[in-house]
């Protein structure tokens, strides 16, 4: 708990974080989502796939299945849990309200086996991969490499986002998983993107959000676009109370949108930057400041 909280280094904020949280939480009585959270005891958290993977555990509203036993796997199982109340603590993410199968593999042959007979069509070419149907769980399936830890963690945040979101923008979404994939105590000072971020915002160079936020499929983030989202996000998190807490009522928003909505182009969300040269005098700026200052 200590560690995590000076990985935010909101010792500061936490009045206001505090307050926007206790709105939110009244905000939620009168809530449809609210109701359908408490419900949650009566979600089915029985594993769907255990004939091939029989070995099971369930962290909050996520399933874990395995090919091989879970005993060795207890710290990042309890990250997965912290997690969880990570994203729904400081940024005020919705609880859950739906359960999320996370499949663990050995290796890549029984991963690329159980794609091929249970998602056939599916890329074969990644460690990792995310899936959710429409109206079924999230699924994150994952085969154990060297960085099987980094992996699951990115996964999981987006898994477990969008148990509460329905949609939440390319960039804002890949950002969040950039951000959350570290160790809780990696986060803020520790990202290997930062040093590159630091040295351009010192000679002037801030990423465009506005051409972040028109992009509309993953096919458009490459490595650019997946360090310039986690910028903006690192930013919204650390920059001031005021960032925070504009970003935490910006994924408020996104989750009170309609489930019914299919639309997910860039153009049907509503933007991040006009809030936020609303509230902020200067992002741009403010932008600077922040990496201008930011270190351990
Ligand atoms: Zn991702």
């Amino acid at each position: 708990m200590m560690e995590f909280d000076r990985d935010f280094t909101l010792q500061t904020t936490s009045h206001r974080v505090r307050r926007l949280r206790e709105l939110f939480s009244i905000l939620l009585l009168f809530l449809p989502g609210f109701v359908a959270a408490q419900q949650q005891s009566t979600l089915d958290l029985r594993p769907s796939f255990s004939k091939r993977l029989p070995h099971s555990q369930v962290c909050g509203v996520v399933v874990c299945q395995s090919d091989i036993p879970l005993s060795g796997m207890q710290t990042i199982l309890a990250e997965i849990s912290q997690l969880q109340t990570d994203l729904k603590k400081y940024l005020a993410i919705p609880k859950a309200n739906e359960k999320i199968e996370l499949c663990l593999f050995s290796n890549e042959k029984t991963y690329l086996k159980f794609l091929e007979q249970e998602f056939p069509g599916a890329p074969t070419d990644r460690r990792a991969l995310y899936v959710k149907k429409e109206g079924g769980p999230g699924i994150v399936l994952l085969q154990k490499t060297d960085d099987f830890e980094i992996d699951l963690r990115h996964e999981m945040t987006h898994a477990i986002i969008h148990a509460s979101i329905h949609a939440v923008p390319i960039w804002l979404d890949e950002g969040l998983a950039k951000y959350f994939e570290l160790k809780p105590e990696d986060r803020a000072f520790r990202n290997p993107y930062l040093s590159k971020i630091r040295f351009a915002a010192k000679f002037g160079a801030v990423p465009s959000l506005d051409r972040l936020e028109n992009l509309e499929h993953i096919g458009e983030m490459d490595v650019r676009e997946y360090r310039e989202s986690w910028a903006w996000v690192h930013y919204l998190i650390h920059g001031s109370p005021q960032t925070h807490q504009l970003l935490a009522s910006y994924l408020q928003m996104l989750a009170q949108r309609p489930n019914a909505s299919s639309d997910k182009t860039a153009k049907s969300f509503p933007k991040l930057s006009p809030y936020l040269r609303r509230t902020i005098n200067g992002p741009v700026a403010d932008y600077k400041r922040h990496y201008k200052n930011w270190a351990e």
